[in-house]
């Protein structure tokens, strides 16, 4: 087994928990051109794999670890790999991204990819050598919290990289994590797979080399790309600063941050629990994940260690959205859950929802808007599946159908929804709906970035605009993602002189205005075949850099087709499992209360995007993918 493409190992080792059995896994050129590597590629191998309505917690899903061609190659930002699986918590595709450096050190061992099948009988962790994998007891790690299990894992076996669950994986919650050192696996449910197999972690302790197409040159590349970053306001002053919290309070002012369950979209005390805050008064040093120049990661102090500190997300979705402004106390939160294994997201729109559900009288628990002093237990609580942490662990979907609430439920797909009130933003909102994991911010295509975050943005609210956006923010993350790189290496896709505020307020309204309309343009090159795209955009150096890894040919127009493709392929395994359109959808609190009373344009509009959106990515209007969009893509045999 191997390739002709430089940047991969050309190996990937299949490990049945079940028989004890490790086997090689055949993945081919052709899928490496078609897929490239990290979510897609594992999607591909999902959709081979699985058979359509099997039980995501039983030992017939498959669980794939999959690298990228730049993961480990010092690109920047390049630690990132995925872990996929049918999900336990939407029931459809599940994956989730991480800067752990799990991903790296398995390409150390000589592996792109590890596929996990089967059930052990009692707990192991696995210990990946160079090019060899060995299955180990764990039924000492068994209980332990994500760090402490990394901790066992090197003392047994030796420094490298590492991942593993907590008590909320090991109890099969739906939203658990996988922690890679202190870095998420947050989304979907990919740590209660792992808890379903009885597996406790894994650690990859290789050195070997990866090789290159272009060394030299790749280096050079490099070299101009980080520099770039640093010289970018976003990736090179704001985040490194602020890290992803410096978003919070200009979210508060353009009505986009989630307060009160979602109810409006800004918070009083939004400086309160803002990045800035963080910044002055808690922050110890800002962290990088391996190879990253931006270094977005927060430090702060607990109990004196140092620990991860929080992140925009749970900032919000524990602050805001919950009327508390205590950021010492959310900072704690964030560090338990982790700890625990569990989706600050999920948990934190959870107990949101639940919130609204004791107000309204639907589910008496205690959860209460500004209470604080429950908070930790119930987090403990969720871990462990105990009194209401039995019905928390099982998400939004799960509490809307048994205790109503459907109206203002934050969900899309079973999945709840991230940090940006979505009626502040229409394009974000259209992105929730449609992305295939369920509502993600991610894979929706972060339109928030492109609506609310700098002093010259799109229109929020020129819904018209939006379904060709998202589709060309989709597509170009989705393709950062499968390279390999963070997502936020793709920030510089918005030139910097976006962040200088324009002299005037008229001159700002008019630059919105301008980028707003722009959408004909774009709808145009979204569409527009591979080969008229074949180029390399200065703004987007990953292109030129996997060119180089690999000695692909490849171009910015290659690049968005694999975005597209790939969202294609997710499209075609979620029908496949019986999520339709039908499920493309937000609660009625974001689609027919308009969030400024009057004001029926703060209401999303999304059935007249959604039409748009299907038509753009050549699918039906059910949202079916059409044989001829799918022959386009090169996926006919779908
Ligand atoms: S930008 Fe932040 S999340 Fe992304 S790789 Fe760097 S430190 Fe990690």
């Amino acid at each position: 087994m191997s390739t002709k493409y430089k940047g991969y190992t050309g190996k990937a080792v299949c490990v049945d928990l079940g028989s004890g059995l490790v086997s090689d896994y055949e993945i081919s050129d052709t899928e490496r051109e078609l897929f490239l590597g990290g979510r897609y590629l594992s999607t591909k191998i999902l959709w081979d794999e699985l058979k359509p309505g099997i039980d995501p917690l039983s030992p017939e899903n498959v669980m794939v670890v999959m690298t990228a061609p730049l993961t480990g190659t010092n690109a920047p930002s390049s630690s990132r790999y995925d872990i996929s699986a049918k999900s336990p918590h939407t029931g459809g595709i599940g994956h989730s991204n991480s800067g752990g450096n799990f991903g790296v050190y398995l390409k150390r061992c000589g592996f792109d990819a590890l596929i996990v099948k089967g059930r052990a009988k009692k707990p192991v962790y696995l210990h990946v050598k160079e090019n060899a994998v060995e299955i180990k007891d764990a039924g000492k790690l068994w209980g332990m919290n994500t760090q402490e299990a990394q901790d066992a894992m090197i003392e047994k076996c030796g420094k490298g990289g590492t991942m593993a669950i907590g008590p909320a994986g090991e109890n099969l919650v739906k939203y658990a994590t996988i922690a890679s050192q202190e870095r998420m696996h947050g989304r979907t449910g990919m740590g209660a797979v792992m808890g379903s197999k009885n597996l406790k972690g894994m650690i990859a302790t290789g050195s070997l080399k990866i090789d290159l197409h272009k060394t030299e040159e790749f280096k050079g590349h490099i070299k101009k790309w980080v520099k770039m970053l640093q010289d970018h306001p976003a990736t090179g002053d704001s985040a490194p600063k602020y890290g992803t919290a410096g978003f919070l309070t200009s979210l508060s002012i353009k009505n986009a941050l989630p307060t009160k369950n979602f109810s409006s979209g800004t918070f009083k005390d939004a400086y309160m629990i803002g990045g800035e805050r963080l910044a002055d008064e808690f922050l110890v040093k800002n962290m990088g994940c391996l190879s990253c120049p931006i270094r977005c990661g927060r430090v702060v102090n607990i109990d004196g260690r140092e620990v991860k500190g929080p992140e925009y997300e749970i900032l919000s979705l524990l602050g805001s959205n919950m009327l508390i402004n205590d950021m010492e106390a959310i900072i704690r939160w964030n560090y338990e859950a982790d700890l625990l294994g569990i989706d600050t997201i999920s948990m934190g729109t959870t107990m949101g929802f639940a919130a609204e559900l004791d107000e309204k009288g639907l589910w008496k628990t205690g959860i209460q808007f500004g209470r604080k002093d429950n908070i930790s237990q119930v987090i403990k609580d969720i871990a462990y599946r105990k009194g209401i942490g039995k019905d928390l662990a099982e998400g939004v979907r799960h509490l809307k159908k048994k205790y109503g609430g459907q109206d203002f439920a934050p969900e899309v797909k079973g999945l709840e929804i991230p940090a940006y009130e979505p009626r502040g933003a229409t394009g974000h909102a259209l992105g929730y709906a449609v992305a295939n994991r369920g509502a993600c911010h991610l894979d929706g295509g972060y339109m928030i970035y492109f609506e609310a975050t700098g002093p010259i943005t799109l229109n929020a609210l020129h819904w018209r605009s939006k379904p060709s956006w998202v589709v060309l923010d989709q597509n170009l993350l989705s393709a950062v993602s499968a390279g390999g790189n963070c997502l936020f290496t793709a920030w510089t896709f918005v030139p910097g002189i976006a962040y200088k505020t324009p002299g005037s307020a008229v001159m700002s309204k008019i630059m919105t205005a301008m980028l707003t309309h722009s959408w004909k343009l774009i709808e145009w090159t979204v569409q527009l075949p591979e080969w008229a795209l074949n180029i390399h955009l200065p703004i987007l150096p990953h292109t030129k850099a996997i060119a180089l890894a690999t000695g692909m040919k490849f171009s910015y127009g290659r690049y968005m087709k694999i975005g597209d493709r790939g969202n294609t392929l997710e499209r075609m395994f979620n029908l496949r499992e019986g999520i339709t359109s039908a499920e493309d959808r937000l609660a009625r609190r974001f689609t027919h209360e308009p969030q400024q009373p009057g004001n029926a344009n703060t209401a999303v509009p999304l059935d007249k995007m959604l039409q748009k959106y299907y038509r753009l990515r050549g699918w039906d209007k059910a949202g079916v993918p059409t044989r001829k969009t799918l022959k386009k893509l090169k996926i006919s045999f779908l």
